[in-house]
């Protein structure tokens, strides 16, 4: 308990709420609470608009290549302090450093992939069907961004959403999840130092009703962007209507991964086993059931089995571990939930299958079930923990029907050296993202995002910068 430092939150260039009552954050991996943030609630949400509508004048007006120089600036700091970083968001969140140092590196991907798009806002002119008009078409940032992320990735949930922000001209206000304010605040701070001018990036902590409350009711917010929980995102979405706000959703997933006959089953188990324990498989992404050509199950389990037998659990802050603690003890429960659910309706545990009772944190084994059936809730419902699922299938059409059988559509991933194939498949999936022969997809230049109730809009690429934008069209008699 000795160095529990308290932080502030930002508004308007200050660092305040020293006299707000304070949230505990805590390590996962030990349980001990490292740091304490303002429980900020209306008030703040307010004020941290009034700001970011303050500075929205002059930081619109900037032209793109200032804006872009202090986003690159900013860039350069997080680069600077990537593994100060990591190793804080290691401590809120449990994911082994090497993986929180990919993740700074990836979410600054998008503070510097944005800095450059910032200068390619192109608009248009259109023939007109009349002789004496013209038509122009500009774009022009929304305005003021309301912002609200997820624990699983503090740093590049935000920068994934401000990166393109104030890349077009916008102003924002962040709400970071509070089981992981840290990260969020320490990069406020960069980007304070980068000279980023106050008002233009504000990041309140506290009560995230309140706080996402105010944000859905005031009109002068034009766009709420939210990554987090089908439920909740169903929530902000029917508070946006009121002010008709701009919206974009990231929301659950529940990822199937098909394993074709003809896979080159190394390549498939190596990407099925990167992409459901990453994170101690608490991603949107994350593969939540893989399908399995009947006729390769054998080989394909054994070499699974094996290969996640060698993964190591522990605290991420320590040299070797390949999955830390889950999030907290809810977490916990929901995969001993799946797990209970699954063996009661016959599944089989190939590995794994119980909590890790090291007295303290709350890890779980990495678990595979096998003999898995389409009922069982780990095949409908978002584990969000270190669970895989394996079934069979006979046919294509079989596993595209039973893939899309699910009310998300987030990513979608398919095994196959048959080109014709693996066409027909990703084709035939109901889903925003597709890795064919790739387990991690996620890249700053490509459109993230999910069909269904997986969200709306996408995050990344010249498609994310368009959802901070509006369009003017100017038309012109001469
Ligand atoms: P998760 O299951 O990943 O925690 P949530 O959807 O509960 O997903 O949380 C994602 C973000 O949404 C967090 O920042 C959280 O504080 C915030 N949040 C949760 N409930 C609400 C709400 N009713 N209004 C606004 N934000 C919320």
């Amino acid at each position: 308990m000795a160095d529990v430092q308290n932080y502030r939150i930002y508004i308007n260039g200050e660092w305040t709420g020293e006299s707000l009552e304070p949230i505990e954050v805590t390590n996962p991996a030990t349980g001990e609470v490292i740091a304490t943030v303002p429980r900020g609630g209306r008030s703040e949400a307010e004020q941290a608009v009034q700001a970011a509508y303050d500075a929205f004048k002059s930081w619109s007006s900037k032209t793109a290549g200032e804006r872009s120089e202090l986003l690159m600036k900013w860039s350069r700091l997080i680069d600077e302090h990537k593994e100060e970083i990591g190793e804080l968001m290691t401590r809120e969140q449990g994911k082994p450093l090497k993986e929180a140092i990919g993740e700074v590196d990836y979410a600054n991907g998008f503070v510097s992939w944005y800095a450059e798009e910032a200068k390619r806002v192109y608009g248009e002119t259109i023939p007109a069907s009349h002789p004496n008009k013209r038509i122009l078409v500009q774009k022009q940032p929304v305005g003021v961004v309301a912002a609200i992320t997820p624990w699983n990735f503090p740093a590049a949930m935000i920068t994934r959403k401000i990166g393109p922000a104030l890349a077009a001209g916008c102003t924002a206000v962040v709400k970071p999840a509070e089981q992981t304010p840290l990260t969020a605040l320490k990069l406020a701070e960069l980007a304070e130092e980068a000279g980023i001018p106050k008002g233009v990036l504000n990041v309140i902590t506290g009560k995230s009703r309140e706080i996402g409350e105010a944000w859905q009711k005031d009109s002068r917010v034009r766009k709420l962007t939210f990554t987090g929980s089908t439920e909740v995102g169903k929530i902000l979405m029917k508070g946006a209507a009121d002010t008709v706000k701009k919206i974009s959703l990231e929301l659950g997933g529940h990822a199937p991964f098909i394993v074709m006959d003809d896979a080159d089953l190394d390549k498939a188990v190596q990407n099925v086993v990167a992409s459901k324990f990453r994170n101690a498989g608490q991603t949107c992404i994350c593969t939540n059931r893989v399908y399995v050509h009947e006729s390769i199950v054998e080989p394909f389990t054994e070499k699974l089995t094996a290969a996640v037998e060698k993964l190591k659990v522990g605290n991420g802050l320590e040299e070797g571990t390949d999955i830390g603690p889950l999030i907290n003890e809810e977490a916990i429960e929901k995969v001993q939930e799946h797990i209970e659910d699954a063996t009661q309706k016959g599944g089989k545990l190939a590995t794994g299958g119980k909590r890790i009772d090291s007295g303290q944190g709350t890890f779980f084994e990495p678990t595979v079930l096998t003999d898995v059936s389409d009922d069982m809730l780990c095949m409908n419902e978002e584990t969000f923990g270190p669970l895989m699922p394996v079934t069979t299938f006979k046919d294509e059409a079989e596993v595209i029907q039973r893939a899309n059988n699910t009310p998300y559509g987030l990513a979608a991933y398919v095994f196959t050296e048959n080109i014709g194939r693996a066409i027909r498949i990703s084709e035939g999936l109901e889903y925003g993202i597709v890795g064919l022969n790739d387990g991690l997809p996620s890249v700053p230049q490509a459109p993230f995002g999910g069909f269904k109730e997986s969200g709306l809009g996408r995050e990344g690429g010249h498609y994310g910068i368009e959802e901070f934008l509006e369009v003017k069209y100017v038309s012109i008699a001469l």
